[in-house]
């Protein structure tokens, strides 16, 4: 998945006219961009809880890092991951 891909569904289905349409966008930026990140979109700031492990995320991390949606920890392993 891109961000791209996110931010395009997230904002069709957030002006969406219809409220079954908005409904069923939002299931579909669900789908693409992860829950934790639609209401990060929707509350206009990082995750309250880790996407990965639901541990709270530290208020300092979500005000330091405002798209974060997993911890410290996750993020690591995340990023681990991808490099190998
Ligand atoms: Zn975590």
């Amino acid at each position: 998945m891109s961000q791209f891909d996110f931010a395009e569904a997230f904002e069709q289905a957030r002006t969406a006219p219809d409220v079954t349409d908005r409904a069923t966008g939002l299931e579909e930026a669900d789908r693409i961009g992860g829950v934790a990140l639609v209401q990060a979109r929707l509350h206009g700031q990082g995750a309250e809880f880790c996407a990965d492990c639901d541990e709270p995320i530290p208020d300092a991390r979500r005000k330091a890092y405002s798209s974060a949606v997993c911890c410290v920890d996750c993020q690591g392993l995340r990023e681990g991951r991808r490099n190998g």
